[in-house]
């Protein structure tokens, strides 16, 4: 059930020591790039100041501007020659950052990742799909070296070309998938089309999904739809990518790696931490990494901790769903929403396909909001019309949910543009008079 028992269930007081020696080597081996140098230089930090856990909140917060301030070296702790590989961010908010690994940053990062597969009930006699781009995105590398380290069979299948993932299902008996959620519900039409039954056709029985906030309800329509456990993987290129959070059996929570990481979660507009249970963004330290160590990286990603330990008897804290970044945040009509919100009301109603956008226009100086809604292909007879009764539905659902009414269009199935990556739903056509 462990793939490491000792850590996975050290004590607090056991993690904590672990954490602050980890902590200072990191504070040692940050101090050769030259961004931390003169930080440390000025702020007056070094290895012997940090006493404690709490003294690491003398060294500033670090955010993805101070990364492209100092792209694409200045980060870098170890001699470019013992760099092997780079990545990238998404670029989903602006420019991408760039992070680089040493062999061994690599390693650490595959152990993770097999520590979450691991985790979830992924064996060497397992067949695992991974249907993430490959290349700068770390959802590829990132999990294809975890499972090789764990020993399943790997199928690089790399995102995209649905029909012939499923063909690879099928053929090679895939029994772990690894996709982004919007794309696994994107997969399920086409299974339809291809008349295939992943319960009766196919052996899977767990997927990872990850890469973008998404909702239990989502999680659910996979998990129905695929005959498969979901459980959420969290990460970021920043902390390596995937194998910084991860669901255990209980599925309640993502176990953050504290061996590895240390998390903080602060208040975004005054930046002091707050208590558990209570809402705020993700920080990170990064504690193994020798290539490219970051302390302190404000994700933006809110999320909070589950203040009690989990039934599965692992002790690293658990975070929960993100619910999105905070510059993910709308603002229509005077009233903050995420767009996971919309998500949550569209995806508990059957009628509803996979699918879905969100407009915001200005029209007379009031702000107009817009949900377009795939209707899914087995409820779709050939015209919108008699699906009246469905379009009022999730116009209650959707201002019970947001506190403000929508216009709400139905679609034809499979006819609003897809991604194979992470899923982009949000046109805000406002922002051209801000
Ligand atoms: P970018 O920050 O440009 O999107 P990354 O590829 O590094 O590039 O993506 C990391 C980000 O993706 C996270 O900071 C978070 O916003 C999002 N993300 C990753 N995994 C999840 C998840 N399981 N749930 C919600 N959001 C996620
Ligand atoms: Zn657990």
């Amino acid at each position: 059930m462990y793939w490491n028992k000792d850590i996975e269930t050290l004590d607090r007081d056991g993690l904590e020591k672990m954490q602050l020696a980890l902590l200072r080597k990191t504070v040692e081996q940050a101090g050769h790039s030259p961004y931390y140098q003169l930080l440390f230089q000025q702020e007056g930090i070094a290895p012997d100041t940090i006493k404690g856990l709490d003294d690491i909140r003398r060294i500033p917060f670090i955010t993805k501007d101070t990364l492209r301030e100092h792209y694409p070296y200045g980060f870098l702790a170890v001699p470019r020659g013992q760099i092997v590989r780079m990545h990238s961010s998404s670029g989903t908010t602006g420019r991408a950052t760039v992070i680089f690994h040493t062999a061994r940053d690599i390693d650490e990062w595959a152990g993770l990742v097999a520590r979450c597969m691991y985790m979830t009930g992924v064996r060497p006699d397992d067949v695992f799909q991974n249907m993430m781009g490959y290349g700068l995105f770390t959802g590829g590398l990132g999990f294809h070296y975890g499972a090789e380290k764990l020993g399943a069979m790997v199928i690089p299948a790399g995102a995209g070309n649905s029909k012939r993932q499923i063909m690879l299902m099928q053929e090679f008996d895939a029994t772990v998938i690894h996709i982004i959620p919007s794309y696994g519900l994107h997969l399920v039409e086409t299974f339809r089309t291809m008349g295939i039954d992943p319960h009766k056709d196919l052996k899977l029985r767990i997927a990872f999904i990850g890469a973008e906030p998404h909702t239990e309800e989502t999680r659910q329509r996979i998990e129905q739809a695929y005959g498969v456990k979901a459980y959420n993987s969290y990460g970021l290129s920043e902390m390596n990518g995937p194998g910084v959070a991860f669901e255990c059996p209980c599925q309640n929570g993502l176990h953050t790696w504290e061996d590895s990481y240390i998390l903080e979660v602060i208040d975004p507009a005054t930046l002091e931490p707050v208590p558990d249970g209570v809402e705020g963004e993700l920080v990170f330290t990064s504690l193994r990494r020798e290539g490219m160590p970051l302390l302190r990286y404000r994700t933006r990603d809110l999320a909070f901790v589950y203040p009690e330990p989990c039934p599965c008897g692992r002790t690293h804290r658990r975070i929960s769903r993100i619910k999105g970044r905070t510059d993910d945040m709308l603002i229509v009509k005077g009233v903050n929403m995420f767009p996971i919100q919309i998500e949550k009301a569209l995806m508990a109603i059957p009628e509803v396909g996979s699918n879905f956008q969100i407009i915001l226009d200005t029209i007379d100086d009031n702000d107009f909001m817009t949900v377009k809604a795939e209707i899914r292909a087995e409820m779709f007879t050939g015209d919108l019309k008699h699906l009246e009764s469905v379009r009022k539905r999730i116009i209650d659902d959707l201002r019970s949910e947001l506190l403000v009414t929508p216009r709400v269009e139905l679609v034809e199935p499979d006819t609003l543009p897809k991604s194979e990556g992470k899923a982009v739903r949000v046109f805000d056509n406002r922002k051209q008079w801000g």
